[in-house]
């Protein structure tokens, strides 16, 4: 059976405590859900502001194929604005339990249900889809919700979907309530939020139980503890469900989304998020890692490929041999027997001091067993940067490459970031090597602590992790980066 996605991204998402977007930034997010293969894009809610509406109207002249909707309280002024924006569907939202009625609404039962008829009317005369929201349904009078849903198909609303807005449902009670709603001769939607870390087992079971549209976000982003996770719902659907339900989403476009709303809103994941975390398919452990170099299915039910991902082998305190080898492997590296014994003995002494790792830390750990020294192509000869109140941070750096010195400046949102824009564009002269993360950490504690910067920067497929230490954080930053670019040339053996 099909399930219909509707991912709500861009309006629940949004709702999240400090995320807010810029008209682009939602173009680009709608551009990218639209990509992947959902069907039903919730853009915004139009009534919020000029911005959001202008950013809807963006979005609905794009010429997308997702349907694409926006929030509108029963009211006309909302439905106008939605309106407005030419969009092809309103997701009308009216309250429902007696709490909401009586202490937001200061309103009555038929009141609600009056009100909501002329508004399913007036969006119906417009031409708009009509998809009744009963908010905070999971705590309604039962028989009173399905009276709102008879009455709202009744009037000509296409879809209904009853809202678990504060999170209470069971996975057992999810399904009880849509099967309980199935009579009814509209589609239902199932829209679940995480305040017990529930929303997707809900989500599944409204599923079993009758819905056929689900409402996500990519990577669970929402009021509160946020909403179901659409990628993680979408791969279970996909692999645990034997082949019962599908969905048009593209799986292995999913991570690519992921990255993209994180780094668009600023709400960075958990690495050991479902799906889409960084350590999905990271192995550490000797007995996992050496179990799955031998056969992935060992400790992965998800392969990497279906999300378009790859695998990794992180070396660390659990590594064992094989783990090690074949990271070195990775990295280009080859050991012999005796080499590989001291190797795995230093990055043991190493990881037992408390230090995270890094693939430069390990490298210059094998670089002094293989006595092979490295040259540095890129030194850094000077860095000045500027910075201060009323004053836009801008820095210097000069670079030597060989014989040659590069000189460049630029602007950033800060110190560190005008460092990097400024190192940046030195490096475009001769490379295409991009920046990928960045991560402050202060070693010790006080104004005078160790600055602690691991950076990821990547060429072509390849990405690396290096550290720059420095009790000054533009230093370390710059250091940091310039090591991992220094051991990406020289493993692609680019010549400057
Ligand atoms: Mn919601």
């Amino acid at each position: 059976m099909k399930i219909n996605v509707l991912d709500t991204t861009l309006r629940d998402g949004e709702q999240t405590p400090g995320v807010s977007l810029t008209s682009n930034e939602k173009l680009r997010i709608a551009k990218k859900l639209d990509e992947i293969g959902v069907d039903i894009i919730e853009a915004g809610s139009a009534i919020t502001s000029e911005g959001e509406k202008e950013a809807i109207r963006q979005i609905t002249h794009q010429g997308l194929n997702a349907e694409i909707s926006s929030f509108a309280r029963s009211l006309k002024g909302d439905i106008d604005s939605c309106i407005d924006c030419d969009v092809d569907c309103v997701n009308l939202v009216v309250s429902t339990s007696d709490i909401h009625i009586k202490y937001k609404l200061n309103s009555s039962r038929d009141e609600v249900i009056e009100n909501m008829v002329s508004n399913i009317e007036y969006a119906k005369d417009h031409g708009l889809i009509v998809e009744l929201s009963a908010e905070d349904a999971t705590r309604t009078d039962f028989e009173y919700l399905k009276k709102v849903f008879q009455t709202a198909l009744d009037t000509g609303a296409d879809r209904l979907c009853p809202c678990d807005t504060v999170g209470v449902l069971t996975p057992e009670k999810s399904y009880d309530f849509y099967n309980k709603l199935s009579f009814l001769d509209g589609p239902l939607s199932a829209h679940c939020h995480n305040d017990y870390g529930l929303a997707v087992a809900n989500t599944l079971e409204a599923i079993r139980g009758g819905a056929t549209i689900i409402h996500g976000t990519i990577n669970g982003i929402g009021e509160r503890a946020g909403n179901a996770s659409l990628e993680e719902i979408v791969v279970a659907l996909n692999n645990l469900y034997e082949g019962k339900y599908t969905t048009d989403i593209k799986i292995n476009q999913l991570y690519n989304a992921s990255k993209l709303v994180s780094r668009t809103t600023g709400v960075y994941l958990q690495p050991n998020k479902a799906i889409v975390g960084e350590n999905v398919f990271a192995h550490e452990s000797g007995i996992h890692a050496d179990g799955v170099i031998k056969n992935a299915s060992t400790y992965e039910s998800i392969t990497p490929e279906l999300l378009g991902r790859h695998r990794k082998f992180v070396v660390g305190k659990h590594t064992g041999t094989k783990g090690l080898k074949n990271r070195l492997k990775e990295l280009g590296i080859d050991v012999d027997k005796e080499q590989l014994r001291e190797i795995f003995k230093q990055v043991k002494d190493f990881s037992d001091k408390g230090k995270c790792l890094t693939d430069v830390d390990l490298q210059a750990i094998s670089d002094k067993v293989l006595e092979k020294d490295m040259k540095q192509k890129v030194n850094l000869e000077e860095v000045t940067v500027v910075s201060g109140n009323n004053v836009t941070p801008t820095a210097s750096v000069k670079l030597k490459t060989g014989d040659s010195e590069i000189l460049e400046s630029s602007t950033g949102l800060g110190p560190v970031d005008a460092a990097y824009n400024a190192v940046k564009k030195c490096l475009n002269e001769f490379s295409d090597v991009e920046l990928e993360e960045f991560h402050v950490d202060a070693i010790t504690g006080g104004a005078d602590a160790l600055i602690d910067v691991i950076t990821k920067v990547s060429l072509g497929d390849k990405v690396i992790s290096s550290r720059g230490t420095d009790s000054d954080i533009i230093i370390a930053s710059v250091e940091s980066y310039l090591t991992g670019v220094n051991r990406l040339l020289e493993e692609n053996d680019e010549d400057l």
